[in-house]
């Protein structure tokens, strides 16, 4: 590591000493050490397989059946089925017992905060959970297992057991809203707190990436820990490019040390 990297590193560390209220948002680069894939990373599901996208869009996934068949195989071979949280998971769920920290806001899908230790009430899951499935028309949800064991030939997309209308993955897609309860709930935490961290996201989604905005606005400090370059660099005061897996567990170790 640079000498300047060194330094950007123990400014980090300084300030997560100091801060009191610290919200958190995280991306698909805290997951692919889980081995789930990001979406726009030069191994990104989209990168390499641009139709995938359209699985995503739900305007495809509502007019075509054939683009639900091919979602449900999809979903079928998840990696989240198997993933396992991973250190920097763990670090996050150990801010957490330190008492600082105002929300977990996460663009992901995969529950792996949660299943780290995050509790519940502190993870603001912005783009829904895959491990629910929702019917369009009425709303109801079921497990995805349950949902995911009815696909076969004879039925390869599944419809609402109550209503008979379109069943998805809980998840938010291209052209959905996010639930405005869940968005409102992201925005208060992004306005009250004193540190903003933005892990392992490209800052290109609206209106997660915003919450960076609002943070900036209401005078709380701002990192930005990311592999690749991002919009809101330039306003970052703080930019760390290094692997999250190593560097978050060291910098919450020094946080939970001097707590205790
Ligand atoms: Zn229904």
């Amino acid at each position: 590591m640079t000498a300047a990297a060194k330094t950007r590193l123990a400014n980090v560390a300084e300030w997560l000493a100091a801060a009191e209220r610290i919200t958190v948002l995280t991306g698909a680069g805290i997951s692919t050490d889980s081995g789930i894939p990001d979406y726009r990373g030069p191994n990104g599901v989209w990168t390499r397989n641009p139709e995938a996208q359209r699985m995503s869009t739900i305007q495809d996934y509502v007019a075509d059946p054939e683009v639900r068949k091919r979602a449900w195989q999809s979903r079928k071979v998840h990696p989240a089925w198997n993933a396992e949280p991973n250190d920097a998971h763990r670090a996050l769920a150990g801010l957490e017992k330190t008492g600082k920290l105002t929300a977990l806001v996460t663009q992901n899908i995969d529950e792996l905060h949660q299943r780290a230790g995050s509790s519940r009430e502190k993870v603001i899951e912005l783009h829904g959970t895959i491990w629910w499935a929702e019917c369009l028309t009425c709303g109801v949800r079921s497990p995805m297992a349950d949902e995911l064991a009815r696909v076969s030939d004879d039925e390869p997309d599944p419809s609402c057991a109550l209503c008979g209308g379109i069943l998805k993955s809980a998840t938010i897609s291209f052209g959905q809203q996010l639930d405005p309860a869940v968005l409102r709930a992201a925005w208060a935490a992004a306005q009250r707190c004193d540190l903003f961290l933005a892990m392992g996201t490209s800052l290109m989604v609206q209106p997660a990436a915003g919450l960076c905005d609002v943070a900036v606005e209401a005078g709380a400090r701002f990192v930005v820990v990311n592999a690749e370059p991002t919009p809101y660099d330039d306003i970052a005061d703080t930019v760390l490019r290094e692997p999250i897996g190593e560097i978050l567990p060291a910098l919450v170790a020094a946080v939970v040390e001097e707590r205790t």
